[in-house]
């Protein structure tokens, strides 16, 4: 069983509950870090971690860790077919990390929970919560484990539950928005790529718009909208993607599809990011457009 009272109930241990975790454990605040998952989701969803980023997580200690298992992307094109629109360097960027990082979030996702647990601190796993109530001197969670169900009384409960958050909803708090038309295929390949391995490539094509990039170990992630993607895109979607929307040069061939998805997406935000004792962050308090990479950033 936990303990049946805390300073801070975290609920959802995707990277916004590990960052906080991290951070009030550095602070000495007491809490508690639940998530419903019996373990990480160790997929790879958002790949790209921007400078701003690093700089906000350097106090927690982690940004050297991510750094050194990232790829350091330092130039982004937009590009139709063959021939380059645009073309812009992050070498110039007021940072210490002029680039942007490309790493797969349950990579992010270890080092946040690494250092946790160097820390001292943990994620209690396979623990929901059901329901959430508050008063004028704290909140009253309900949490459902394999040992059964308990209340857990918390001053503050924060929101890392993601866009269909309970905390959130328990809040009362609206989710003005609406959902995106189409759908995206997002897919990490093997391939063959004449435009090389330093560049962030997005073409726009009368199809729609493909996104190639590196990733740290060799791969490419590969994000197209469509009006209705396959839901589990493999090798021959996402090379009828490249042939009709990337370059007609050079050698361009998709060659294992590692791991895909597709999704549909919403623009929403949270009417506020907090109510009395519940406080929003991550996609509980807002969803939008990959586009940018600019999701789990945010
Ligand atoms: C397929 C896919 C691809 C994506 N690609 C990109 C991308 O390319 N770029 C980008 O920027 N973003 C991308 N995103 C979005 C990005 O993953 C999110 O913005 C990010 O994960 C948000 O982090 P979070 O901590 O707020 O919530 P989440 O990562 O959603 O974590 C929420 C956690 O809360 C837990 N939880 C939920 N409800 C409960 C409950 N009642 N009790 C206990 N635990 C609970 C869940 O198990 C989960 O671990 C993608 C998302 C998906 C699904």
């Amino acid at each position: 069983m936990l303990p049946n009272r805390t300073e801070v109930l975290i609920v959802g241990a995707g990277p916004t509950g590990l960052a906080l975790a991290v951070s009030l454990r550095q602070a000495g605040v007491d809490h508690l870090l639940i998530d419903r998952l019996p373990q990480g989701q160790n997929t790879s969803r958002a790949a790209v971690i921007h400078a701003h980023t690093l700089e906000t997580l350097e106090p927690l200690g982690v940004t050297e860790a991510l750094i050194a298992r990232g790829l350091k992307l330092r130039r982004f094109a937009i590009r139709d077919r063959d021939h380059a629109r645009l073309q812009l360097r992050f070498d110039n960027l007021p940072s210490s990390y002029p680039y942007i990082l490309m790493l797969p979030q349950d990579e992010t996702e270890r080092v946040l929970g690494a250092r946790l647990a160097a820390l001292g601190g943990e994620v209690h796993r396979g623990v929901t919560a059901t329901a959430a109530t508050q008063g004028p001197a704290g909140a009253r969670v309900t949490v459902a484990s394999a040992e059964g169900e308990q209340e857990i009384e918390a001053r503050y409960v924060v929101a890392g539950d993601g866009m269909r958050s309970l905390v959130r909803e328990a809040a009362g708090i609206g989710f003005d928005g609406e959902p995106h038309e189409g759908s995206f295929v997002l897919a990490d390949v093997r391939m063959r790529w004449a435009l090389g391995r330093d560049e962030v490539s997005l073409f726009f094509s009368p199809g729609g718009m493909v996104v190639v990039a590196p990733l740290p170990n060799g791969s490419f992630r590969v994000v197209a909208a469509m009006e209705d993607a396959p839901e589990l895109p493999g090798p021959a979607d996402i090379q009828a993607l490249v042939d009709a929307r990337g370059p007609t040069a050079g050698e361009n061939r998709v060659e294992e599809v590692l791991w895909s998805s597709r999704f549909r997406l919403h623009h929403r935000i949270a009417r506020s990011y907090r109510a009395g004792r519940f406080l929003l962050m991550g996609d509980a308090a807002h969803v939008h457009s990959p586009a940018g990479g600019q999701g789990m950033n945010t």
